[in-house]
């Protein structure tokens, strides 16, 4: 069986070397909806495959990360990262461009992470994550499972290169939750949301 948790935000990027010179040359943002589906071939002792409930601290949390933020490519002109840093305080870093298709797989290796550092304790069993889909506009969206995310070909994405700006993450519950996600070290209880 398949859930799905919808997550929206607004959001700024210049994609490089896209074919329209709109979009490879100017910023401009999009009001994105991320979709979020989850799967298991178990119920819960609630009979859910996974409560919403549980998505709504961290998984919101870094998904809002984007939310009235520019999103930069750390390969993108030094000159350009450094201006956009310098007068816009919440942005964030990504090793590859910030199309549709790699939000798509960048929020799944977040979700992913997140998830691998969860201790299920409702009785949830063999909850993976199918599949992320970012709609960039009305018309038009990426689909990203586990063999994109992790598609060397696609551009290999490593979380550590993954940065959030210092007024991003002091809106996070947890300020150091990143870092903790980074060294797998985090047991998030949700029982405490
Ligand atoms: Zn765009």
């Amino acid at each position: 069986m398949i859930i799905r948790k919808l997550f929206k935000f607004e959001n700024a990027h210049i994609v490089r070397g896209c074919t329209t010179r709109r979009c490879s040359e100017n910023i401009h943002g999009h009001s994105y909806q991320v979709e979020v589906l989850l799967e298991s071939n178990y119920l819960d002792d609630g009979q859910m495959v996974y409560d919403f409930g549980l998505t709504k601290l961290y998984i919101k949390e870094l998904i809002d990360s984007f939310d009235h933020a520019i999103t930069l490519w750390s390969k993108d002109d030094p000159s350009y990262i450094a201006s956009m840093k310098s007068f816009s305080s919440r942005w964030v870093e990504l090793p590859v461009s910030p199309s549709a298709e790699q939000f798509s797989r960048v929020i799944y290796l977040i979700v992913e992470r997140i998830l691998e550092c969860t201790r299920m304790q409702n009785g949830e069993r063999d909850v993976k994550l199918q599949s992320i889909i970012v709609h960039e506009t009305q018309s038009g969206y990426a689909q990203s499972f586990r063999e994109d995310a992790h598609s060397q070909m696609m551009g290999v994405i490593l979380l550590d290169e993954i940065v959030f700006s210092d007024q991003v993450t002091a809106e996070w519950s947890d300020i150091k939750i990143w870092e903790k996600l980074l060294q797998h070290k985090v047991i998030i209880n949700p029982l405490k949301i």
